[in-house]
């Protein structure tokens, strides 16, 4: 087995960079900032302002956390670089990629679009090329994930993926359930890392 963390110090958060998603969807991106930022747990994210992405950034930010932006050159401007937080710029996509997966010891999947996809459906692939056992939730708000879900089944029905690779991540139903879920996806601890909350 690849990279497996006994606790959990930095967390990536995938998530939608529009700025038409719903506003439903941009406040549970800002109280997941928050809440990380409670739990003194770094966010490691893709550098952007604008979209689900720069809501939980920024409210991470202000909420006195720990915010790290990778982004890459080309798109400084397009997703426009929250410049209050400390951002790496790179060169590529795939250097973005590398380090997000790198400097993160777990991920949380926000809803996004056709980018959060690619990010989640390659940092699976690696799950289960035991490249890694980083502990994966997806916020399936409104059940928003449950086509993606149903896809994977769908290739586990056809045999082409088996079956434990639907044990690869887990999901919450609420912003409050994120962080518990990423700790109970922990490996089986020895002593008792995990999440260390402020006093
Ligand atoms: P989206 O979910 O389409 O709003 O995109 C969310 C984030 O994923 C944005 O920061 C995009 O720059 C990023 N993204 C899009 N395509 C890729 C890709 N091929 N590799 C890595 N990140 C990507």
């Amino acid at each position: 087995m690849g990279q497996s963390p006994r606790s959990i110090s930095s967390v990536c958060v995938f998530c939608g960079a529009s700025g038409e998603a719903a506003p439903d969807l941009l406040d549970a991106a800002a109280r997941l900032g928050q809440a990380l930022a409670a739990a003194d747990l770094k966010l490691i994210y893709g550098g952007g302002g604008v979209g689900l992405m720069g809501a939980c950034a920024l409210a991470a930010h202000e909420a006195g956390g720990k915010v790290l932006g990778i982004i890459p050159h080309f798109l400084k401007v397009r997703e426009q670089r929250l410049d209050v937080v400390e951002t790496i710029v790179v060169e590529s996509m795939h250097e973005r990629k590398m380090q997000l997966f790198d400097r993160s010891d777990a991920f949380i999947v926000l809803p996004g679009g056709i980018g959060t996809l690619e990010e989640i459906v390659e940092l699976l692939s690696w799950r289960r090329l035991d490249l890694h056992a980083k502990p994966v939730v997806f916020y399936n708000v409104d059940g928003f994930w449950e086509p993606l879900f149903a896809l994977f089944q769908h290739t586990v029905d056809a045999k082409l993926t088996p079956p434990d690779f639907m044990q690869s991540w887990t999901t919450a139903d609420t912003v409050d359930a994120i962080l518990p879920a990423l700790l109970s996806a922990l490996p089986a601890p020895d002593s008792d890392p995990g999440i260390n909350e402020k006093a």
